[in-house]
């Protein structure tokens, strides 16, 4: 039988090519059957001005042909196979395709080849119509300045005489004999092919069965499937010329190797994937797998965590902003350095991780490289880390290189400014940085510069008339008054020094530029502190708040007989005094407890804790097992105490069964007339704690979250002047941890009973309240001072 084909083509001269060389192809394998070509022009031959990428529209060089096929004008549609949208049209197939030609890209320069991507010559202007290209080139070689280009081979190649190169597909120059105009060839893993590029699709009415016999008779197969591996990537992820996507399988022994690139205008990412294949649907199945993890890739939540860089303050922890204590609170982990206040550590979870940096100079725990290190290691998987810095970050403290640090990994991080010791730190000493009578202006100098390399203006110093004020300078007091004095600033220049300013044991020494070393020397002054050259000293006897205060440069022990804060050491702290807390107690949490509790949480209709620490450990067992508050709504929750109640509501628990009494006789006289025996209460508690409430006529699981261990080491108070005792069992304790320790401080005793206690100790009581009340306890003490 005799058959005719008429074949349809766009009409480039590379279209025509290839027609020509599929028809020769099929020819061979059909020697009975004539084919005539005709020529139909598409949407995307007749807009030529416009860059690809630009054109909304998808089969832009197919739509035309594919209607002529569909009403039967053609018989064969043949086209570049990266041409097809990659939804096939109802009614048409795709044929079997033949072996494809080199399906790299390729770079045409004006003249020569070149053996690397490196070799292209910086800068140089490279031409390319594809956003696929664009961003993969631009991703190795950002120096490049890639500009957009039209139109068939003939064309772009003409435009050599405007650009350094253009990139074309290779298989479009070998079609048309124009190999040697190749002067490299992109390796595939620096530029991923278009899906198909490289393969001939041979288009048939899917009922036509003589033509797609005739069409398949040339087909390969090792093609076959790696045109449908990638094709397959192409239509899951609904690619198209509009954004970065390509694929390249190779099949090589049975295994199908599958490499791809999707994105968008700015940017994308590669995958790669492979599978045993020997079917068309395995290759699908490939292309469909690479797709899914592609998405998933880009849709996939951040999982970094979140640095913030936080300036402390000075030492008093009043001074830390409200932004920095929210900081402290919400870490997973704190690195900090030796200058913040330790007390700040305080606010964090109990389960913060807590990393000491501090840097005493010469004697860093962690050098700064090992600092940047942890912070960037540490911020994965939603991790909060808190980096604690003394004053404000970006004074000296080396924050900004931190913060660069951070920036060049994209790890996200927010910086919390402090209180600088530049200013703060002289506040408390009485001395303001400005004054309109003194000085209109400050200038906050480092006092401690990289080794022979002095970069100070000294002149500009020694003449500018405001204050200075030199941090990290002790080591170098002399050096810094003989510089100012001897590019002119008046040896009698006020000038002080303040140390450990805004602490109980600020001090402070107050000479002149020509004295005030000598007088350094001989009160053995120490960092930290503060140098201050200006006027403005001479006001800081007038203004000097801080050591004035009734309990300033008092030691004072308070001890407790439970862990939580205690207002008495916040009254004494606020008179200025220095108080050291001698704990009865430590908590150790026990979040493994917990652990299988929280997985069955939903069984409970009540569950009562018993403590503010028990409700912390809860909530942060609760947080690390993916679940939040929500995973408590069906159950009623009970809190003894109003402590326990406020520390429910920070974790957005409003408590609905509080008990008149905060014991636990009170909860189980309320559970009692509200619980039936088919109830299930969790309660949450402590190791040591009593079991009242396992007698409630209802199912009662009991989990302990936490143990309260006796405290087994005592601060030193040897420097103490006072040690107060608010009752008998603070009594017990700190003589159960301390013995019989020499105590030279004096007693304080609240009232009778905790003096019996004393007494039964051996202990003498210097002092004793009025009445047994925080308030008095305090007086007692400011009036002894
Ligand atoms: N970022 C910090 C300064 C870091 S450099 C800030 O803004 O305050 C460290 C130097 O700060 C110390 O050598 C000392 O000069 C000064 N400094 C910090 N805290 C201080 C304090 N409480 N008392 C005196 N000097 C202090």
């Amino acid at each position: 039988m005799i058959y005719t084909f008429t074949v349809g083509t766009r009409g480039s001269a590379l279209a025509i090519a290839q027609t020509k060389q599929i028809i020769a192809l099929m020819q061979q394998q059909n020697p009975d059957a004539t084919f005539s070509i005709k020529i139909i022009q598409t949407k995307g031959d007749a807009i030529t001005e416009i860059p690809l990428d630009k054109i909304g529209d998808k089969g832009l060089f197919v739509s035309e042909i594919e209607h002529q096929l569909l009403s039967g004008q053609i018989d064969i549609a043949i086209h570049s196979y990266k041409d097809l949208p990659s939804n096939i049209t109802p009614g048409l197939i795709i044929a079997h395709p033949p072996a494809r030609a080199p399906r790299q890209d390729a770079l045409v320069l004006r003249d020569g080849t070149i053996s690397s991507l490196d070799a292209i010559p910086r800068n140089a202007t490279i031409a390319t119509g594809s956003l696929r290209r664009k961003l993969q080139l631009l991703h190795h070689r950002p120096d490049l300045n890639v500009v957009p280009i039209r139109g068939n081979i003939d064309t772009r190649l003409k435009k050599l005489s405007d650009v350094d190169g253009i990139v074309i597909a290779a298989a479009g120059l070998a079609r048309l004999d124009l190999a040697h105009k190749i002067s490299y060839l992109f390796p595939e893993d620096i530029l991923v092919p278009a899906a198909a590029q490289g393969a001939i699709a041979i288009q048939c009415r899917a009922t036509d069965t003589t033509a797609i016999a005739c069409a398949n008779s040339i087909s390969d197969s090792t093609t076959a499937l790696e045109v449908s591996a990638e094709r397959a990537f192409l239509s899951a992820i609904d690619g198209s010329c509009h954004i970065p996507v390509g694929a390249t399988a190779h099949l090589i022994d049975d295994t199908m190797y599958l490499k791809a690139i999707f994105g968008n205008t700015t940017t994308f990412i590669t995958h790669s994937a492979e599978a045993h294949v020997t079917t068309e649907i395995q290759a699908q199945a490939l292309g469909i797998a690479t797709a899914r993890s592609v998405l998933a890739q880009i849709n996939a939540p951040s999982h970094a965590g979140m640095v913030y860089l936080v300036g402390a303050g000075p030492g008093d922890p009043g001074l830390l902003t409200l932004k920095a204590l929210e900081c402290i609170q919400k870490a997973d982990v704190i690195v900090y350095d030796k200058l913040a206040n330790p007390a700040f550590l305080a606010s964090a979870k109990p389960s913060c991780k807590l990393i000491d940096a501090g840097k005493v100079s010469a004697n860093h725990t962690l050098t700064q490289d090992q600092i940047n290190e942890t912070l960037a290691a540490n911020a994965q998987d939603d991790v909060v880390v808190t980096r604690l810095k003394g004053g404000d970050p970006y004074v000296f403290g080396r924050g900004a290189e931190e913060a660069e640090y951070l920036a060049e990994r994209g790890i996200p991080f927010e910086v919390v400014p402090g209180i600088t010791s530049a200013i703060g730190g002289l506040c408390y000493a009485g001395i303001p940085v400005t004054h309109r009578n003194f000085a209109s202006s400050f200038h906050v100098i480092t006092g401690h510069q990289k080794a022979n390399s002095d970069t100070i203006n000294w002149p500009a110093l020694a003449t500018v008339g405001g204050t200075l004020i030199f941090l990290m300078g002790i080591a170098n007091l002399e050096s810094i008054c003989y510089n100012l004095i001897t590019h002119g600033l008046a040896t009698t220049t006020p000038a002080a020094i303040v140390t450990n300013a805004t602490t109980p044991h600020q001090q402070i020494v107050i000479g002149t530029l020509a004295t005030l070393t000598n007088i350094a020397k001989s009160n053995a002054v120490t960092s930290p502190g503060i140098i201050v050259v200006g006027d403005v000293v001479s006001l800081q006897n007038q203004l000097d708040f801080f050591t004035k205060k009734p309990l300033f440069g008092k030691t004072i022990v308070v001890t407790r007989a439970r862990s939580q804060s205690s207002s008495l050491s916040t009254a004494l702290a606020d008179l200025g005094a220095h108080v050291i807390e001698a704990p009865a107690f430590s908590i150790e949490p026990h979040p493994d407890n917990l652990l299988a509790t929280i997985k069955s949480i939903d069984s409970y209709d009540f569950i009562a804790f018993t403590s503010q620490n028990g409700v912390e450990i809860f909530f942060e067992t609760l947080f690390a097992s993916g679940l939040d508050a929500r995973s408590l709504a069906h159950a009623q929750i009970t809190a003894i105490g109003s402590a326990t109640a406020s520390k429910l509501q920070q974790y957005g628990i409003h408590a609905d069964i509080i008990p008149p009494k905060a014991n636990s006789e009170s909860l189980l006289a309320v559970l009692e007339s509200i619980v039936t025996p088919a109830h299930k209460l969790l309660l949450v508690t402590a190791t040591n704690s009593r079991d009242l409430l396992l007698n409630l006529s209802c199912h009662v699981d009991k989990v302990c979250a936490y143990a309260t261990v006796p405290a087994t080491t005592m601060p030193s108070i040897a420097a103490a002047d006072y040690i107060t005792f608010t009752c008998s069992s603070a009594v017990e304790n700190f003589m159960a941890i301390s013995g019989n320790a020499n105590i030279i401080a004096k007693t304080v005793s609240i009232g009778n009973v905790t003096s019996a206690a004393l007494q039964k100790y051996g202990l003498s009581i210097d002092l004793q309240a009025a009445t047994a009340t925080i308030a008095d306890l305090v007086d007692t003490i400011v009036n002894d001072v």
